[in-house]
């Protein structure tokens, strides 16, 4: 369904919905970060792996699909995963949504301009050092199944070899911001600030997005 298209029975209506996606590997501060740009920036925020934890909390078969597969760090098939979001999507009466861990791989891209027929405004990544994010989740206690160091390596493997690819998609289309995420929380969010705050002027054109210079 495109969430346009829903217009006279969803709560979309027409307006123009506009869309961040927040990627970075397990650990990078995607959670924490888009609370405060949600906060501030005045964003829906939408975890995709919250998304899906709730689908597993709902005791039902695509659930327990999903859990063996978040169990081994491993990516939910696009139509389940696109499914859940766009339903989330529909429900909230919002025009900016600021959506957390999504796209992991290209599948998960197509999966989506397919289904809603929208693209995101801009891609943030948060690029941090593996060290650092190993640690980060380490210590973090929030009892996650996956929060384990054996499920911790996959999601890296998993992370450097299927959402590594997207970020150069979106790199190609002049769509990534990148920031440096291995910093103090404060420091991270100063550097998305300036993001956020040029909203459609900070576009890069695509020939540029190489410049190690520019804040991509
Ligand atoms: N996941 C997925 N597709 C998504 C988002 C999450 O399959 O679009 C699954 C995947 O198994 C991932 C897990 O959910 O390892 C946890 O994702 P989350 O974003 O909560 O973890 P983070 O990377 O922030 O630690
Ligand atoms: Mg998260």
């Amino acid at each position: 369904m495109d969430l346009h298209k829903e217009g006279d029975r969803g709560s979309a209506k027409q307006k123009k919905v506009k869309i961040v996606f927040v990627i970075g590997g397990p650990g990078s501060g995607k959670g924490t970060q888009c609370k405060r740009i949600a906060q501030q920036f005045g964003y829906t925020h939408l975890s995709v792996g919250e998304i899906l934890r709730q689908e597993i909390s709902s005791g039902s078969e695509t659930g327990s699909m999903i859990q063996k597969i978040m169990k081994e760090g491993k990516l939910v098939p696009s139509d389940v995963t696109v499914r859940l979001l766009q339903q989330a999507m529909q429900g909230i009466n919002s025009d900016k949504f600021l959506i957390d861990g999504f796209p992991r791989n290209e599948e998960n891209v197509k999966a989506f301009e397919d289904l809603t027929k929208m693209e995101p405004e801009f891609v943030l990544y948060l690029d941090c050092p593996q060290d650092e994010m190993e640690k980060r989740l380490l210590s973090r206690n929030e009892g996650r199944e996956d929060d384990n160091i054996e499920t911790i390596r996959k999601r890296f493997k998993v992370f450097m070899e299927s959402t590594l690819p997207t970020i150069e998609y979106y790199e190609s289309k002049g769509k990534i911001r990148k920031v440096d995420a291995g910093k103090s929380v404060d420091e991270v969010f100063e550097s998305i600030k300036v993001i956020f705050s040029q909203g459609k002027d900070n576009k890069v054109p695509p020939s540029r997005h190489k410049c190690k210079c520019l804040i991509l």
